[in-house]
């Protein structure tokens, strides 16, 4: 089956997520009230991990499909598989996930393939219905199961912006990059590098972030700064983990590197 990965079962750990709004509030009012919501934001600001925390906080499996443009319907409700001779039908994520009364989570899902969507409409409206047409099932999700989607507004493409039939099925939250004393206290966290050698990385982050929309399509993500702290933090040169997890992952162009390295030499 496709990349979808069952992660925080019930009684399970949570995962550390510091919230930098009211989205832990929106997401328990929408499970509350069967309702689906949308994400939006950059890469690596933190949507995934927020959902994971989530479905263990509210004590549900989860489900989890990062979607591409090669991803069908199919895949997420299910086929049937030649099994040791026999034909077997087997669920998909999303079929699981209404069965089971869980989260299922599509990350990047402007990414899949068009019929996706016609199998999200009727389980995103208030009937909450799947339609397994192989298996002639109807089903119908109960109260616990919750559809949750990301995009990433970022990506300027026309043909893969969400469309408003499927966006206004949704509660949406936007998530941003958090302030820089809160991301100094996640990427301590997470890389377990002292808040004093952090500090100057997320003013760097931001310098970069800084750059977005001229030299590049993207800036320095949460995650890429977890990445150099732990790169630090396990010995490496600061000067060789910065170009290494902030400079290198964000262009290929010569000179806008090299803009990049004065601005890290400037900032730091
Ligand atoms: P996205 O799904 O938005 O691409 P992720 O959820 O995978 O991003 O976040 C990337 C990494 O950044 C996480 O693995 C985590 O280490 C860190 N991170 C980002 N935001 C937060 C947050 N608010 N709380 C805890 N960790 C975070």
């Amino acid at each position: 089956m496709e990349d979808s990965s069952r992660q925080g079962t019930a009684g399970g750990a949570v995962p550390f997520y510091a919230p930098t709004g009211n989205e832990v509030a929106l997401f328990e009012h929408a499970h509350r009230n069967r309702l689906p919501l949308l994400l939006k934001g950059p890469t690596g600001c933190g949507k995934t991990r927020f959902v994971a925390h989530m479905a263990a906080r509210l004590g549900r499996p989860l489900h989890t499909v990062s979607c591409h443009d090669d991803l069908t319907a199919a895949d997420l409700t299910g086929r049937y598989l030649l099994k040791g001779g026999d034909t077997v039908w087997t669920d998909g994520p999303l079929t699981r996930s209404v069965r089971e009364g869980a989260i299922c989570y599509l990350d990047e899902v402007v990414e899949a393939r068009k019929d996706v969507t016609v199998v999200l409409h009727p389980l995103t409206d208030d009937r909450r219905l799947l339609p397994l047409e192989r298996t002639g099932e109807l089903l119908e999700a109960p109260a616990a199961f919750m559809l949750v989607v990301s995009y990433n507004p970022g990506y300027q493409n026309i043909l893969k912006s969400l469309k408003p039939s499927t966006r206004q099925r949704f509660v949406a939250i936007e998530f941003g990059f958090p302030k820089p004393d809160a991301e100094t206290g996640i990427v301590v966290q997470e890389s377990g590098l002292p808040a004093d050698r952090v500090a100057p990385l997320v003013q760097l982050g931001n310098a970069l972030r800084a750059l977005k929309g001229q030299d590049l399509e993207e800036g320095v993500s949460t995650r890429l700064l977890v990445y150099c702290a732990s790169l630090i933090r396990d010995g490496m040169p600061r000067d060789e983990a910065i170009l290494a997890s902030m400079i290198e992952p964000l262009t290929d162009d010569p000179e806008v590197k090299k803009a990049l390295l004065r601005v890290a030499e400037l900032t730091l």
